[in-house]
């Protein structure tokens, strides 16, 4: 079953027995800023790698590594790489390393500068000539879940914002896929460890590292949230693009990922943890003006009570002149004229407080503050969900994907 599946039934009062299930296929599609890149590109032009002094790819300098036999040099893109800003039709304002590894994903051609005791080389190679290349990624406590709030007098910027926070408790901004994330399904990490295969963007990976977040406890915009983090690794050229991509922040160095994990049913204590829904699932929330954790809320509000996916009604495009819309969008998934490119959109809602046409509509919900009170936060208080920088519709369906390629017999369970 997919967590969902799960879910669903346990919400029912049909929850399922031993019988029934030996797999749930749990998932989370984040928005974090640790992805890192590791290619073997080929020689290009004539280039000698051994001379070369820097190495870029669509603008993003490389960290050169060793050069091969055959010429090809390994190079290392670095999880915060952001493409200056360049003449290059090509290659949009903020271009980060999430973009450039979805463009790989994608099959796009890729401008390589070469800088030599000659000068600057300058070629195109496309996807199938890079030798390998392999993704690196962290995904840390609190992308896996929290809510940020802005207890402070005036609205909050910072440049891996998306937008400004509101003041005074006035809007959250929230992370984490709730019930359907495998560490909510598996607090004990029963299922996962270093080397346990899983599904990155589509294609089978590994875990390369998991912090159990209990010697030292996750930190995110400096305030512990406490929780595991995981990092994980695979192959980028075959994974799925709409999983992935770069996220247009001032600084441009945020990407999404989405990670599945088969959590197996073993026994009674495994059952209690994949029945836990939604509305159990601790949300912490942070005061960003204080950097304190201000309470907890639950993940109820985020994904029950609320719209996973953004509907468009191009009818009531107004044309306004650069579609503020489409230029604030992060994913660049707005099409002017009021439609949406649904492979990049990851229903964050921002396109909701910028088109005065109302050509988008999603309910994002509200988080109640439950528990932990302190620091002005009153319990009850409802806060207005602004901004979500997880994507429950993909990680679901990644679920799905996962769990068929199970039932085919192409993901196999060691
Ligand atoms: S901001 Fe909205 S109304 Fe204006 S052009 Fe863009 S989609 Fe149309
Ligand atoms: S919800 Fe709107 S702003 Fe967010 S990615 Fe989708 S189209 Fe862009």
């Amino acid at each position: 079953m997919t967590a969902a599946e799960f879910k669903n039934a346990v919400r029912e009062g049909k929850t399922p027995n031993f019988r029934d299930v030996d797999l749930v296929t749990c998932a989370t599609c984040a928005v974090i800023s640790g992805i890192s890149a590791v290619m073997t590109i080929p020689a290009v032009g004539g280039a000698d790698y051994r001379d070369c002094t820097s190495i870029s790819l669509n603008g993003i300098e490389c960290i050169r590594g060793k050069v091969n036999d055959d010429g090809s040099m390994e190079v290392t893109v670095e999880a915060a790489a952001v493409s200056p800003d360049r003449t290059s039709e090509t290659i949009p304002k903020n271009y980060c390393t999430g973009d450039l590894l979805r463009d790989i994903a994608e099959g796009k051609e890729i401008e390589i500068a070469v800088n030599g005791k000659d000068g600057i080389l300058e070629d195109i190679i496309f996807p199938e000539d890079i030798v390998s290349a392999r993704l690196y990624a962290c995904i840390g406590a609190g992308e896996n879940g929290c809510a940020l709030v802005n207890g402070g007098e005036k609205p909050l910027k910072n440049e891996h914002l998306f937008q400004p926070l509101g003041a005074d408790f006035s809007e959250a901004f929230v992370y984490g896929c709730g019930e359907i994330t495998p560490f909510v399904n598996d607090p004990d990490l029963r299922s996962m460890g270093v080397g346990t295969k899983i599904l990155v963007n589509g294609i089978i990976g590994t875990i390369t590292a998991i912090n159990d977040g209990e010697d030292s406890e996750g930190v995110f915009a400096g305030v512990k949230v406490g929780g595991p983090s995981l990092s994980v690794s695979a192959d980028i050229k075959d994974m799925m693009p709409e999983f992935m991509g770069g996220l247009a922040t001032k600084s441009g160095r945020e990407s999404v990922i989405a990670v599945a994990v088969a959590i197996p049913v073993l026994d009674s204590e495994s059952m209690a943890a994949l029945s836990v829904p939604d509305k159990d699932i601790p949300l912490p929330v942070i005061d960003l003006d204080k950097s304190v954790h201000v309470g907890d809320a639950g993940y109820d509000a985020v994904w029950q009570d609320a719209d996973r996916s953004i509907e468009v009604n191009p009818l009531n495009c107004l044309y306004c002149g650069g579609c503020p819309a489409g230029s604030l969008c992060p994913r660049k998934a707005v099409i002017l004229g009021g439609g949406i490119i649904q492979s990049r959109c990851i229903s964050c809602g921002r396109c909701l407080n910028t088109c005065p046409g109302e050509v988008y509509s999603m309910n994002p919900g509200n988080i109640t503050i439950k528990e932990g009170i302190k620091e002005g936060i009153k319990e009850g208080m409802s806060i207005p969900i602004k901004l979500r920088l997880s994507d429950r519709r993909r990680a679901e369906e990644l679920c799905e994907i996962l769990k068929e390629m199970i039932e085919d017999g192409e993901f196999t369970i060691d």
